[in-house]
This record gives structure tokens, C-alpha cells and sequence, in this order.
């Protein structure tokens, strides 16, 4: 009912071509009766006048004769193309042939005039009409798919790009150039707001000739609380800056960078106001569509993602960066104070030593006793100190890798520990090591710092026997040094790497404990891992991995 209502106000143009002016006034008055719509009604008695009457405005339906009608039909479509217009032709004759041709041309339908009646006419009006209607409803319909499914593959290009960027600087580059090209806008920008109010615009793509943004700091005391509102989720988008009621200080300044139209989304990250971003229409008044303003506010949405992500990875890099630095600042101190301690130490050795000799008759048996204390702690101290130094050095004083035969540096490690395997009655077996890329003498103090510590930590009850094998495994090699030790406790496996750290009392166990964080240093500048496992009372097996060559190599 209410569609009949609104149809019954609608007015049609209706252009009739007939050369017959009886004709002509049959139409006429059988459209007057129609119910449905009124007519505004323009008559043509040939083809040339028609023509005429449409170049000077289309009308919404055309009633045209069958003698005129095909030759009419012909140069309408020369004249405009494909016309998708509401077309009935009327025939005197019943004629299959000629019905085909006329709907070949574009026409909707026909009907024959003796057959016609004024309520025959005006129902082929009404479908010729709703028939069109439909088919221009469906075209829209199409493009509107269309545009939708080529808006959401840019939306997603548009979001993997930024996305793969991991840096703030390109995300916003992209962000600029591609929300440019995608609404077709004169200038996009990114205006960073900063926490005083102030702002800049930080990215700028815009048509050249326009003026150039870019850089300009804007604090604005114009618009006070627009802030709260972006931060809000508000979106700002003008047709026409000059007609849309706008404060004239914010008139003035969207004048001085020539913006007609302007379209504003917030970039939040997590939930503050990061920035703004911001399209312009420089060369006139832009209507923005509903499509326009959401997909903008999308993109926006991902900037804000894509920020907050290489936020992240920028701490994490400087973070990364400060640990390198300050702990090779550690090691060159370290370094440097070893070495610089060694001679103030041997001063005090030799002099103590003089001490003794020289007055051996004039002390007495206490003063011994203190010197022997003395020169015992200066002789600990050397260790820690040299111990320090070959920490120190694991980075400071390396070596290119080369290709090096593990069996050849365990022989070395074996022969530098002679006398203390001999005194121990260590057994050492294996099978040969294998080739890998590496520093020879770094790999060398690896295994004499574990076939050493094998031999310290021995259980004296029984005979020690050492292991020491490698195997293959996926793109590394494992090495294992295997005791029959003392074994460790399970919760100090991981303290045990640690610098200085140490499970027993100095006078069961000499030591500085500094010998397993030296080889954990050694491992992972090979880049490979080092662990322990233990059966305390029964042995260790310290394990180590090595890249594989051929892949290091490659
Ligand atoms: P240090 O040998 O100078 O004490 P390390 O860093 O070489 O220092 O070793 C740290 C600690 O790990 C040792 O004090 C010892 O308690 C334990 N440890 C190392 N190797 C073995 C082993 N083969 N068997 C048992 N305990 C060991």
C-alpha cells in the first residue's frame, strides 16, 4: 500500500513516437487513467524529433511506433550508447520477426495496437519501468560487489605491507602513499600529537603543486578538546570546509594549506592518541562516502597495530643493543683490571718471597706463618686474576674460525694436563672427534677446562675414567665429556655456568669458578648450547654442541 502510495506521486516523463497523431492521443489518454504513476507526456510524430526531444533530456519511458520505432531505436544508440531506457514499441502487425528486432534494440516490450486496451498500456509501462528498475538495481548491486571486493584485496595488501614493515618511519610511509592512491586524495598526512598539546606532521604524501606539510610543527589552540573526542574513536570528515559551519580560526587554518575537503581518523595505539590521520581534497568540496570514512578507520586501526608492534621490536633491539654494550664494557674493565692488577701482584709475590729468604733467621715462627698466609692469597689471587683474563678474552681476543680437527685440540688439552692425569691415574677414551669450523684455541681450553674439572671433582674411591665422544645430529655435532665424579646436585646445574660460582669449600677443592663460564662463553660464541646432567655420587656428562660444517659453511 505504501509502495502504491509513493509510486502514485512519482511523475514519469514519457516520450511517445508515433507518426499518427490519433495514435499518439490514444496513449495519451489511456496513460491519464493509470493509477500508478502521472505522466509528464512529450510527443515526437518521427524519429528526428524524438532524437531531439532526448538530446534535450532522457525520458523515463518511450512508447514508439513500430514503423518509426526501429530506425529511432538505432539512432538513440548511436546517439547514447547502449540505452538503458524503458522502450515499448506498438505494432499494427502480429509479426515474430519484428518483435525479435525491436527487443534486439534495447526495447522492453510490445504490444499490438489493435489488441491494446488503456489498462494493457499502462501494465507494459509498469514493467517496462520495474523490469528497468530491476536491471539498474542489479547493476548497482554489481558494482558495489565489485568495489567492495576491490577495496577489501587493497585493504589487505595495504595491511600486509604494513604489517612486513617493522620500523615506525616505513609503516607510516606506506601508510601515507597508499591511502593516497587509494582514495584518490590531494595530500594525506600523519600528524603526530605530542603530550603538550603541540603535534607534527611526521609523513606526507601530496599531490605536487599543493603546499608541502610535511615537518611543520601545528599547536593549535583552536580546537582545545578535539583530542578527547579522536581519542574517543571520532572520525571528522568535511564536504566542503567553507560551507560546513566551521570556527573561522580553524576555517583559516585548513585555508593555508589550500584544503577544501578533509577527512580525519585517530591512529590509536593500545588506548592513547597517537596521532591523526589525514586526508585532504585540495581541489574542491569531496562528498566522503560511507565506504571512504571505513575503510580509513581500518587502516588506521592496523597503523596503530603495526606501530605498537615495531615499538616492541625497538625496545627489544635497544634493549638487545644497551645488554651488548654494557657488557662488553664489563669485559674490557674486566680486562683491563686483570691485566693491570697482574704487576702491583707480582710485586707483592716477589717481595714477600724476599721476605722469607733473606730473613728467614730473624722471624720468627708466627711471622712465617703470616707470610705463608700472604703469599697464599696473593698466589689465589693470581689465578682469579688469570682465569679473568681468559674470560675476558673470549671475545676480545678471538680468532677467525677455521676448519679444525677436534681430535687434534683434545690431544693438545690432554698433553697441556699431563701431569695432573698422570698424579690422577685418569683414564681417558673415546672415538675421534670430528672436523668442525671453530677457534682452535678457544675449543682447546674448552676441553682442558672439562677434562681438568673431571679430574678435580674425582671420587678417590674409585678409578676416574673419562669419556669423551661426539655424534652427529641434525645440524650440529654433540659432544659429551663423561666422568666418574662426584656428580652434581640437580639444582646447581645451571648456577655452575655462572661466573664465580662454585659448590665447595676452597680447601677441598681449589678453584675460582670461573672455568665453566669460560667454556659456556667459548660454546655459545661458537653459537651452539652447554649443559650438564648428573647422577650425583656416580658422575657428570658435560655436553656441548658445535655447528655442523658443511652447514656452517653454507
Ligand atoms: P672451579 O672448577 O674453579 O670451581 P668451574 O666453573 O670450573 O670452577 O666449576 C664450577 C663448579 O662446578 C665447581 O666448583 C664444581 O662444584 C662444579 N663442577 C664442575 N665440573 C664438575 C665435575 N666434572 N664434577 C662435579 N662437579 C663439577
Amino acid at each position: 500500500m505504501k509502495l502504491g502510495l509513493m509510486n502514485a506521486l512519482l511523475q514519469q516523463t514519457v516520450l511517445i513516437v508515433d507518426e499518427c497523431a490519433d495514435d499518439r492521443e490514444t496513449y495519451r489518454r489511456a496513460l491519464l487513467q493509470d493509477d500508478r504513476y502521472t505522466y509528464q507526456i512529450l510527443e515526437a510524430e518521427n524519429g528526428a524529433t524524438g532524437l531531439a526531444l532526448c538530446a534535450q533530456k532522457l525520458p523515463d519511458v518511450v512508447l514508439v511506433d513500430e514503423g518509426t520505432g526501429l530506425e529511432f531505436l538505432n539512432r538513440l544508440n548511436a546517439q547514447n550508447g547502449q540505452v538503458s531506457l524503458p522502450i515499448v514499441v506498438l505494432t499494427r502487425r502480429e509479426d515474430a520477426a519484428i518483435a525479435i528486432q525491436v527487443m534486439k534494440q534495447g526495447a522492453q516490450d510490445y504490444l499490438l495496437k489493435s489488441e491494446m486496451t488503456p489498462q494493457s498500456l499502462c501494465l507494459a509501462v509498469h514493467n517496462a519501468v520495474e523490469r528497468m528498475r530491476l536491471i539498474a538495481d542489479l547493476n548497482r548491486a554489481q558494482i558495489e560487489l565489485r568495489q567492495q571486493q576491490e577495496r577489501s584485496q587493497l585493504f589487505a595488501e595495504i595491511t600486509l605491507k604494513l604489517r612486513q614493515s617493522l620500523q615506525s618511519d616505513e609503516i607510516l610511509q606506506t601508510a601515507v602513499t597508499e591511502v593516497q592512491q587509494l582514495l584518490n586524495a590531494d595530500r594525506v598526512l600523519i600528524f603526530r600529537l605530542w603530550a603538550d598539546g603541540s603535534g607534527q606532521v611526521v609523513q606526507e604524501s601530496v599531490v605536487p603543486g599543493y603546499t608541502v606539510v610535511l615537518g611543520r610543527d601545528i599547536y593549535d589552540p583552536c580546537f582545545p578538546d578535539y583530542r578527547e573526542r579522536y581519542r574517543q574513536g571520532r572520525v571528522n570528515a568535511i564536504a566542503n570546509v567553507e560551507t560546513a559551519g566551521i570556527q573561522t580560526c580553524h576555517l583559516e587554518f585548513l585555508r593555508q594549506f589550500e584544503v577544501k575537503a578533509n577527512l580525519v581518523v585517530p591512529v590509536l595505539m593500545r588506548d592513547y592518541l597517537w596521532g591523526l590521520l589525514v586526508a585532504h581534497q585540495c581541489s574542491g568540496p569531496r562528498q566522503w562516502v560511507d565506504s571512504e570514512t571505513d575503510l580509513l578507520q581500518q587502516l588506521a586501526n592496523q597503523i596503530g597495530i603495526a606501530l605498537s608492534q615495531a615499538e616492541l621490536l625497538e625496545k627489544e633491539t635497544r634493549q638487545r643493543e644497551e645488554l651488548g654494550r654494557s657488557n662488553a664494557e664489563l669485559e674490557r674493565f674486566a680486562y683491563v683490571a686483570s691485566h693491570d692488577l697482574q704487576e702491583p701482584l707480582r710485586m707483592v709475590t716477589s717481595y714477600l718471597q724476599l721476605l722469607e729468604q733473606l730473613y728467614v733467621d730473624k722471624l720468627d715462627a708466627e711471622a712465617h706463618e703470616f707470610i705463608h698466609f700472604a703469599v697464599d692469597g696473593a698466589t689465589r689471587m693470581r689465578s682469579l686474576i688469570q682465569d679473568l683474563l681468559s674470560y675476558s678474552r673470549v671475545n676480545t681476543r678471538e680468532q677467525t674460525f677455521e676448519p679444525v680437527d677436534c681430535s687434534l685440540l683434545l690431544g693438545r688439552a690432554i698433553a697441556n694436563l699431563q701431569i695432573a692425569i698422570e698424579e690422577s691415574g685418569a683414564v681417558i677414551t673415546g672415538d675421534p672427534l670430528p672436523e668442525v669450523r671453530g677457534d682452535a684455541s678457544q675449543l682447546t681450553q674448552l676441553f682442558q677446562n672439562l677434562v681438568s674439572n673431571a679430574i678435580k671433582f674425582r671420587d678417590r674411591t674409585r678409578p676416574l675414567q673419562i669419556q669423551i665422544n661426539a655424534s652427529r645430529q641434525e645440524r650440529e655435532w654433540l659432544f659429551e665429556v663423561r666422568d666418574n665424579g662426584i656428580g652434581i646436585e640437580s639444582q646447581y646445574r645451571d648456577r655452575i655456568f655462572l661466573l664465580f660460582q662454585r659448590l665447595h669449600h676452597r680447601a677441598d677443592y681449589p678453584g675460582t669458578g670461573i672455568g665453566l663460564a669460560v667454556c659456556k662463553k667459548i660454546v655459545e660464541r661458537h653459537g651452539g648450547r652447554v649443559w650438564v646432567e648428573s647422577q650425583p655420587g656416580h658422575g657428570s656428562s658435560f655436553y656441548f654442541t658445535i655447528a655442523n660444517q658443511e652447514i656452517a659453511r653454507s
